[in-house]
Formats: C-alpha cells, sequence, structure tokens
C-alpha cells in the first residue's frame, strides 16, 4: 500500500530544532498501531519537557499514562492531537484523534446538543449527536444550556463530543479528576463499556494510579521527558482492587513515580 492511500493517516515531522512542518500521509495504518511517536522533543525556553521520548499505542489498545504534576503529560497529549506546532521529532497518527480535557470546555452559549454537532461534516450532524448523547446516557439534557450541567454530566457531553468523530485514537487528559468519587466510578465504567464498544486506542492521562490499573492494558510512567515505565495489566475486567496482583502493582508504580501514599500529581 502507498503512502498516499492513506488519506486518514496524519504525521507531524520536524528536524531537530526546526517547528513542526505539517501533516501528511504516512504507512502506519497496516501495522496495528494506532499512533507512533518517535524521537519527540519538546522545550518550554530552556526547560526541556519532552525529551526524545519514543510511543507506539497498539490500535484498540487502552493505554494509562501517569506522572508528577509537569512531567509533560498534557504537552505530550498535544502533541500527539496535533495541536503543538513546536514539537520536534515525529507523531503519527492512523486515523482519526479526538481529546476530551479535564475541563469539558464545552461553548457556553451553544445547548448541549449544538456543543456536540459542531464542526462535525456529516450530512446530518444533530442525529449523530443525538446517538452520541444517547451512548453517554445524556439524551435528556440534550437541550440544556452548559451552564446547567453537573461536573459528570458536562464530562459525559465532553466525551460524546469526543466519541461522535469516530476517532482510531482517544486522547483523555484527566477528565475525571473534577469530579466527586462516585461520579468518578460511573464515568469509569461508561468510558469502559464505550471503549469495548468502539475499541478506539485510548490513552488516558491521569493522576489516579487506582484509576490507571482499573482500567488500562498497560500504564506508562512519563518522567523526565520519556516513557520511564511501562506495565502491563493482564487481568480481565472488572478487577477487583484487592487482587494480589493489583496491590503489588500499585506499589510498583507508586514506587516509580516516588511518591509514598497515592498522590502522584
Ligand atoms: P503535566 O500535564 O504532566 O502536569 P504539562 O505537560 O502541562 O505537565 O507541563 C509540563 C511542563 O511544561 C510544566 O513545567 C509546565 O509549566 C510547562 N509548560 C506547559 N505548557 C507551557 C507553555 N505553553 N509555556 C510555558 N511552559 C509550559
Ligand atoms: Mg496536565
Amino acid at each position: 500500500m502507498k503512502d498516499k492511500d492513506l488519506p486518514a493517516e496524519k504525521t507531524v515531522v520536524a528536524a531537530a530544532g526546526q517547528p513542526a512542518s505539517g501533516i501528511a500521509a504516512s504507512g502506519i495504518a497496516a501495522s496495528g498501531i494506532a499512533a507512533s511517536v518517535r524521537g519527540l522533543s519538546r522545550a518550554f525556553g530552556d526547560r526541556t519537557v519532552l525529551a526524545d521520548l519514543d510511543l507506539d499505542i497498539a490500535e484498540g489498545e487502552f493505554i494509562a499514562l501517569i506522572g508528577r504534576s509537569g512531567s509533560g503529560k498534557s504537552t505530550l497529549l498535544r502533541a500527539l492531537a496535533g495541536l503543538d506546532r513546536e514539537v520536534t521529532g515525529e507523531v503519527r497518527t492512523a486515523g482519526q484523534v479526538a481529546v476530551a480535557f479535564q475541563e469539558p470546555r464545552l461553548v457556553p452559549w451553544k445547548r448541549v446538543l449544538a456543543n456536540v454537532a459542531l464542526g462535525l461534516r456529516v450530512t446530518d450532524p444533530q442525529a449523530r449527536a443525538r446517538v452520541a448523547l444517547a451512548e453517554v446516557e445524556l439524551t435528556e439534557r440534550a437541550n440544556a444550556w452548559p451552564g446547567t450541567l453537573s461536573g459528570g454530566e458536562a464530562q459525559r457531553a465532553s466525551l460524546a463530543r469526543a466519541l461522535v468523530r469516530e476517532p482510531r485514537v482517544l486522547l483523555l487528559d484527566e477528565p475525571f479528576s473534577a469530579l466527586d468519587a462516585l461520579t468518578r466510578i460511573t464515568m469509569h465504567r461508561l468510558v469502559f463499556s464505550l471503549w469495548q464498544r468502539h475499541r478506539p486506542a485510548v490513552l488516558l492521562v491521569t493522576h489516579d494510579v487506582d484509576e490507571a490499573i482499573a482500567l488500562a492494558d498497560r500504564v506508562l510512567i512519563l518522567a523526565e521527558g520519556r516513557i520511564a515505565h511501562s506495565s502491563p495489566v493482564d487481568l480481565p475486567r472488572p478487577r477487583d482492587r484487592d487482587h494480589p496482583d493489583l496491590v503489588a502493582l500499585r506499589l510498583k508504580l507508586l514506587a516509580q513515580l516516588g511518591v509514598p501514599a497515592g498522590e502522584t500529581d
């Protein structure tokens, strides 16, 4: 297959020291890799945040990324989403990429349905948006203003807005960290069932080690600008947090982070 036959793919390539030059077709779709990062670097002034980082995310893989506050997790996500043209290195994705951020970023003067349909280039955006809202169980709030939503509802709207694009790669930047404990558990179940149904590759940034090991196929730690650690989580879901393997993994990850009591961010 020729590279130019894969218009859905995106690659951002930049020579060291030069801004990323743009978007072009590439050839990773047939490789089983949904996103591939090579030699990614990013500095802000004289502070290097990402340093020659490599990462592959398999098609349909659920990855959780943890790391201390300021370690560059959001910077990596922005690079993967193609939102940062100042990175150097290579970012390739095998198709549509969608992002949901910690703060839902809904447009306040548009109703929920219009927010989800925003920018959708399909024949009936509103119909597609309704399907996505139903999937996140928010149908009854379709005509609500964003300002009237609870935190959990706003995050569900934000998830619907990401899902409606049918992404091959779904990037989630601490989407649950502002929610109360019970709402978080509901959101975990929702994200898990959406992932099972649609099977995008997921990169979930979280400061919560328990969230990471409950949901992910693989947990990564970002430290000193690179993927410093990678642990597979080979247990069926739903997972019992007291399972001895998970207890051991939790301790291992916390030790890797150099954090004593579960505060990773
Ligand atoms: P994390 O998401 O892991 O908490 P970030 O990726 O947001 O970390 O930030 C990593 C580092 O880069 C931090 O020190 C942050 O202050 C810095 N940084 C991020 N964005 C910018 C920016 N636009 N300008 C200057 N510094 C930035
Ligand atoms: Mg962040």
